[in-house]
C-alpha cells in the first residue's frame, strides 16, 4: 500500500512513527509512504487521516522502484557523471581487465569518445571453471588508476556478497551481471552501501523478475538503482548471441522511474552487429549504452568477437548521441 499525503513532512513524520512502532518494510519518497505488503490503511492507526490524499493498493509488488511510489525520474550522481532523465551516459572499456596500460588505453579511447565511465571485469562470470576468471584485486587496482589518471567514472561487475568491501574499496559503481540477476543475497548485500548498482536483465528475466531485483536492492535502502537490458535468449542464437529487447525500454520507462540503459555488445555478440542494434535501443529510449571495446578484437582475453575498435565505438557513440538528442 501507497499512502500518498498532504506534503513531504507528513510522509517523514508517518515514517518515523512507523519504525517507532518496529514496523518493518515502510520506505517513503517524496510524498509518499510505501508499506510493503499491507493492504489497509485501518492497520497503520497512528497515521493523522487529515493528511492523507489518497490510498494506492493496486501498484506493482516491486513498490519502491515503480512510479507509483516515485513518480518523476531518478537521476544518480556519480563523481563524473549524471546518469537518468534527459541525460544520456556513455560507458565503455574492456570486457576483462589485462593490464594497466591495456586499460589505461582503453579508457583514453573512451573518454576522448565522451564516455564518462570505464568499464572492466576483474571478477569474471565465466561459462567453464577453466577459463580465465579476471585478475581479483589487481585487476581492480589497475582500473582504479585508470580511471583516475582519466577523470572517469569506473565501473566493475561484483560476483559475491563478501566481495562487497574490497570491490566497493575501489568502484564507483557496483555492476551486477545477467548470471547473477537473482542472486538475492547478492542484491542485498549491494542494497546495504551506498554507492550507485548497474543491474543487468537475467537472459529469461521477465519484466516483472527484473524489477523485483532491483527492488531488493532498494529494500536494503539503496534506491541508486541502474537498469540495463543486454539481450536475452531467444530461440535462434546461429547469428547473434541474444536478441536485444528493444520493445522493453519503453515499458520498463512506464513502470519505473530507474534510468535504463542497453549493452548492444552482449546482445548482438558479434561487434559487426553491435552498432545497428545500439542505435534501435537508443531510439527506443535508452538513456545511454553501454559498450566493450578492444584495440585488438582477435586478441581480447574476454569477448573479443564483440569487441568494438575504438573507432568503431567513436563512430557509434555519435550517432547515438545524435538519435537521442532528436
Ligand atoms: C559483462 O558486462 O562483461 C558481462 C559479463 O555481461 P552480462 O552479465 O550481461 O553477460
Ligand atoms: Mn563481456
Amino acid at each position: 500500500m501507497i499512502v500518498i499525503m498532504a506534503d513531504e513532512s507528513a510522509a517523514q513524520k508517518t515514517l518515523a512513527k512507523a519504525k517507532a512502532n518496529h514496523m518493518e518494510h515502510v520506505y517513503a519518497s517524496e510524498n509518499r509512504v510505501g508499506f510493503a505488503g499491507l493492504k489497509d490503511i485501518d492497520e497503520v492507526p497512528f497515521i493523522n487521516e487529515q493528511q492523507v490524499v489518497d490510498v494506492i493498493t493496486n501498484h506493482p509488488a516491486a513498490m519502491q522502484v515503480s512510479r507509483a511510489f516515485h513518480s518523476t525520474d531518478t537521476v544518480i550522481q556519480t563523481p563524473h557523471s549524471t546518469i537518468g532523465g534527459q541525460n544520456f551516459s556513455l560507458i565503455a572499456g574492456p570486457d576483462a581487465i589485462e593490464s594497466a596500460e591495456h586499460v589505461l588505453a582503453m579508457g583514453q579511447a573512451a573518454k576522448a569518445a565522451g564516455a564518462t565511465i570505464l568499464r572492466g571485469g576483474s571478477y569474471k562470470p565465466r561459462t567453464s571453471p577453466y577459463s580465465f576468471q579476471g585478475l581479483g584485486e589487481q585487476g581492480l587496482i589497475w582500473h582504479r588508476a585508470a580511471a583516475d589518471a582519466l577523470g572517469m567514472d569506473m565501473m566493475t561487475e561484483i560476483m559475491s556478497p563478501e566481495d562487497v568491501d574490497l570491490v566497493g574499496k575501489y568502484t564507483d559503481i557496483f555492476q551486477i551481471g545477467t548470471r547473477n540477476m537473482q542472486n538475492f543475497s547478492l542484491l542485498k548485500a549491494v542494497g546495504r552501501q551506498n554507492k550507485p548498482v548497474l543491474l543487468k536483465r537475467g537472459m529469461s528475466a521477465t519484466v516483472d523478475e527484473f524489477l523485483s531485483a532491483a527492488e531488493y536492492i532498494a529494500s536494503e535502502g539503496n534506491r541508486q538503482i541502474i537498469l540495463m537490458e543486454r539481450g536475452i535468449r531467444s530461440f535462434d542464437q546461429k547469428y547473434l548471441r541474444n536478441t536485444m529487447d528493444v520493445s522493453v525500454i519503453p515499458v520498463l520507462q512506464k513502470l519505473t522511474h530507474l534510468p535504463v540503459l542497453a549493452d548492444p555488445s552482449h546482445a548482438a555478440g558479434v561487434s559487426e552487429h553491435v552498432t545497428p542494434i545500439g542505435l534501435a535501443a537508443v531510439a527506443a529510449g535508452a538513456q545511454g549504452l553501454m559498450l566493450e571495446i578492444h584495440n585488438q578484437p582477435a586478441k581480447a582475453w574476454v569477448d573479443g568477437k564483440q569487441a568494438l575498435t575504438p573507432d568503431q565505438m567513436t563512430n557509434l557513440f555519435a550517432k547515438a548521441s545524435a538519435i537521442h538528442e532528436l
